[in-house]
């Protein structure tokens, strides 16, 4: 089973990515937890490019062609494999981020996001977990950890705000695949609402 994590910066998604895959390695699954972009050596290569580099440095162009060349190593040689020999993988973040960070908040390039994924992807997680929370609180934890300086230009609430909006956009036209999780509350809040949702729409 393929199960990926997607939410606003700061929306805990990797601490919930990881707690589930902990959780379910202690229940003696074979479990994958891995994320993008990144997730192989070639993706971690391409990760740095793009993500260390200066802000200006590509267009979202290329930037869709470098995340997406990521994408394809990181799926030739974690996932596939991976989902080959019957183990779950967990994914923080996969090609919805491409949709929503290239496809609809720094790029405008959602029909160009859509042809390369046919094309060089292809493939959709099982369930995706869509953490949903408020953009203040979001922005607040990114904040903390540094995240901003990051690369962004433009990162700040106004962002946050529609990337929210775009992540539930895409969720309510993905046809039951994204499951919206209230990210607002505790870890262990949230983790229970994941184990839930997992149980229903992922498990046994
Ligand atoms: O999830 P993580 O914090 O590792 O992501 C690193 C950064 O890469 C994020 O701040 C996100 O804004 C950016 N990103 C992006 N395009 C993607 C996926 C992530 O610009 N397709």
């Amino acid at each position: 089973r393929f199960i990926s994590f997607e939410g606003i910066d700061g929306s805990g998604k990797s601490s919930q990515a990881r707690r589930l895959a902990a959780r379910l390695s202690g229940e003696g699954r074979q479990v994958v937890l891995t994320r993008e972009p990144g997730g192989s050596p070639g993706a971690e290569e391409i990760r740095r490019l793009v993500l260390e580099g200066e802000a200006a440095r590509w267009s979202p162009e290329t930037e869709l062609l470098l995340f997406t060349a990521a994408r394809r190593d990181h799926l030739e040689r974690v996932i596939t494999p991976a989902l080959g020999a019957g183990k779950i993988v967990i994914s923080d973040r996969f090609a919805d981020s491409t949709r929503i960070y290239q496809g609809a908040t720094r790029g405008d390039l959602r029909a160009t996001v859509d042809a390369l994924h046919s094309l060089m992807i292809g493939l959709e997680p099982d369930v995706t977990f869509l953490i949903d929370m408020n953009p203040e609180t979001g922005l607040a934890r990114a904040a903390a950890r540094g995240d901003g300086e990051q690369r962004f230009e433009s990162f700040g609430l106004e962002m946050q705000k529609r990337m929210r909006r775009a992540f539930l956009d895409l969720a309510r036209d993905a046809g039951g695949r994204i499951v919206v999780i209230d990210g607002n509350g505790s870890i262990e809040d949230v983790a229970s609402r994941i184990d839930a949702a997992f149980a229903a729409h992922a498990g046994p």
